[in-house]
C-alpha cells in the first residue's frame, strides 16, 4: 500500500521497511521487480548507452502505472535528477528520458528543470538506510522559487530503500509541493 514492493506475507498492508521508517512520500508503484533480468537490461539502458530502452520502459510504464498516476492527481513528473558531472560523463539522464515518454502518453508534463542535483553521492549499494540518507542530505535543490505542482509524481530508475526518493520528497514538500508519489522501473525484491 505504500512503497508498492510485493509482499510475502497477504495479512500485512505494508512491507517491514515502510513500517519502520516514515516516508515523505505518500504512494508509489514500480514496473518490474528487480530480477536479474530486469538488472542486465536497466545496466544496459543506463551505462551502456541504450537510451532507446526509454521508448520502451515509458510505454510500458505510462500503459501499466498509468491509472495509478492519475489515481494520485499528479498535475507533473519530476525526474530524479543526476549531477552535472554525470550528466557530461553518460550524456542523458535516464529517469528523465522514461519520464518524458511517459508525458507523451499520459499528457502530464514532465518538470525537468524544478529540481536540481547540487551534489553528486558516492554509490550506495551497500549502505544501510541511515548511511544513504546521511549521503544525500543537501544533495537536491528546488530550482525555482515557484512551484505551481500540488501534486508531483516524482520518477526514477530504481526502488530500493527510498532514500533517494525521500530526499527529493522533502525538497518538494519544502518548496509548497502538498503530495509526492513516485514511480519507478523496478523495486525490490518481495518482502
Ligand atoms: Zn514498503
Amino acid at each position: 500500500m505504500k512503497c508498492g514492493k510485493p509482499l510475502l506475507r497477504s495479512d500485512s498492508e505494508c512491507c517491514k521497511d515502510c513500517k519502520r521508517t516514515g516516508h515523505n512520500f505518500l504512494r508509489g508503484r514500480a514496473l518490474y521487480i528487480y530480477s536479474d533480468e530486469v538488472r542486465a537490461s536497466i545496466t544496459r539502458f543506463k551505462y551502456h548507452g541504450r537510451r532507446e530502452y526509454a521508448g520502451y520502459y515509458g510505454r510500458e510504464m505510462a500503459e501499466r502505472l498509468g491509472s495509478f498516476i492519475k489515481g494520485c492527481g499528479a498535475d507533473c513528473l519530476v525526474p530524479v535528477p543526476v549531477s552535472m558531472e554525470k550528466l557530461k560523463k553518460r550524456g542523458y539522464n535516464q529517469a528523465e528520458l522514461i519520464s518524458e515518454r511517459i508525458s507523451a502518453y499520459t499528457g502530464i508534463p514532465t518538470e525537468k528543470d524544478l529540481i536540481l542535483r547540487i551534489r553528486d553521492t558516492p554509490p550506495m549499494k551497500e549502505l544501510t538506510r541511515a548511511e544513504r540518507m546521511k549521503n544525500l542530505k543537501g544533495a537536491f535543490k528546488i530550482n525555482s522559487h515557484v512551484v505551481k505542482c500540488r501534486n508531483v509524481m516524482i520518477v526514477d530508475d530504481i526502488y530500493t530503500t527510498g532514500s533517494t526518493i525521500d530526499a527529493v520528497a522533502a525538497a518538494l514538500l519544502r518548496a509548497g509541493v502538498k503530495n509526492v508519489y513516485f514511480i519507478t522501473l523496478a523495486a525490490g525484491a518481495p518482502v
